[in-house]
């Protein structure tokens, strides 16, 4: 096992009709900015709910119109608003987008540069943030539990990702009843992305993490078995609260313990979807088995395990074996709605310009060993 700290201060209040908790968590006296996306959290209920909440002992503002992918440009405006109304504490209300634009927003707004470089990491260090709190309408990111965020540039289509212990949810509420207005769509996109962000640490190497990795194997599992009731069963609470809790605990700092991790995927569909828009979890179905192909030595003896405990498949030659589990995985993405190339979307890709993007960001050594050189990416790139 690797050494490792972790560290997480998020307080999750999770079941259902748990929103009217919300006041009781917040600091008195606070000035509340609500950040919203488009039109989902008013159509399903779910702001009015927050607001009436909040009504009777505490001022707010809201901000609707953060979009999927959270433009930067869209975020300033946000900033403007808090200076403006001297906010001081910001209240997410949405997915993944909203809660990732309003950790920017929180280090934009006290930020004495220029906040681009907060993305580019090339300005005065991030010092300090706005506290946040989350409500989650959609299981996906895991960001209502971590320090992580993406943020997507629209003038230049670039799509780039930050990460401090700053902006840690003080609290986010979790109500399952709450995802039974996403479109199937978006529940196929949330179990893959947890899907692969339970991978990008689990399927690393070297391989001895045992508490982490039956984790791991856990929250897997449990996405494979729940998955066809969540798209199915629309008002399943069982499915939609295992999924929701299984999403959270995919990205919260656990599965991360005492083992490397990879995020390449990751790193190369950011810059799928900043080019050509591509939904984040399509851009990662397409990428991770073919970077398994690739790094088939090097992830040989993780491959084989996930092959056995996931799949259960004992049979067969080492190389069968990893195959057919890359096969099955491949086939899960496909019974989620996911496509297997690029032009599949309809989309005509140009390597070049994606490669000269990965160098652009610094992504010139990805994975856990740093060994997906950009030669590699050039190979996943031509072959997805
Ligand atoms: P999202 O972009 O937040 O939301 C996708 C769509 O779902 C939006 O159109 C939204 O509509 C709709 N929606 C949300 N909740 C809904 C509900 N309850 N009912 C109906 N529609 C609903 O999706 P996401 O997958 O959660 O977030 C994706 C973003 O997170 C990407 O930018 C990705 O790169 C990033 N990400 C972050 C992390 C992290 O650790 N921070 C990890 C992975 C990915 P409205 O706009 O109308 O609300
Ligand atoms: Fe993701």
């Amino acid at each position: 096992m690797q050494n490792f700290q972790f560290y997480n201060p998020t307080r999750i209040i999770f079941g259902q009709d748990t929103i009217s908790q919300l006041a009781t968590y917040l600091p008195k006296g606070a000035r509340i900015l609500i950040v919203y996306g488009g039109q989902s959290a008013i159509n399903n209920g779910t702001l009015d709910e927050v607001k009436t909440t909040l009504a009777p002992d505490f001022y707010y503002q809201a901000f609707g119109g953060i979009e999927p992918n959270p433009h930067f440009e869209t975020l300033l405006k946000a900033v403007d608003i808090v200076k403006k109304h001297k906010i001081d504490f910001l209240l997410a209300v949405g997915g993944g987008s909203v809660i990732d634009g309003t950790k920017f927003i929180a280090q934009a707004a006290l930020y004495r540069d220029d906040p681009w470089k907060i993305l580019t990491k090339t300005g005065v260090e991030v010092k300090d943030a706005l506290p946040l709190a989350t409500v989650l309408t959609l299981p996906a990111t895991g960001s209502e539990m971590n320090c992580r965020g993406v943020i997507t540039r629209a003038e230049t289509q670039e799509k780039l990702s930050f990460r401090t212990e700053l902006i840690f949810p003080q609290f986010s509420i979790l109500d399952p009843s709450k995802t039974y207005s996403l479109p199937k769509r978006q529940l196929e996109n949330g179990i893959v992305d947890s899907f692969v962000h339970t991978l990008e640490q689990y399927l690393t190497y070297p391989v001895d993490a045992k508490v982490t990795d039956y984790f791991a194997e856990g929250i897997l599992k449990t996405l494979l078995e729940i998955a066809p009731d969540v798209i199915h069963k629309p008002d399943d609470y069982q499915a939609r609260a295992n999924f929701m809790w299984a999403a959270t605990l995919a990205l919260n700092g656990i599965l991360a313990t005492g083992v490397p991790e990879d995020w390449a995927t990751h790193r190369i569909g950011h810059e799928l979807t900043a080019l050509y828009g591509l939904d984040h979890a399509r851009t990662l179905a397409l990428i991770l088995p073919v970077l398994w192909s690739l790094k088939k030595e090097e992830k040989r003896a993780k491959l084989l395990q996930y092959a056995l405990r996931i799949w259960g498949i004992t049979s067969g030659t080492d190389d069968e074996k990893i195959d057919s589990a890359i096969e099955k995985t491949v086939h899960f993405f496909q019974s989620l709605g996911m496509k297997n190339t690029l032009a599949d979307y309809g989309i005509s890709k140009d390597v070049d310009l994606l490669v000269a993007r990965l160098e652009q960001h610094g992504h010139t050594a990805l994975g856990e060993q740093g060994n997906i050189t950009l030669t590699i990416s050039r190979q996943i790139l031509e072959r997805i």
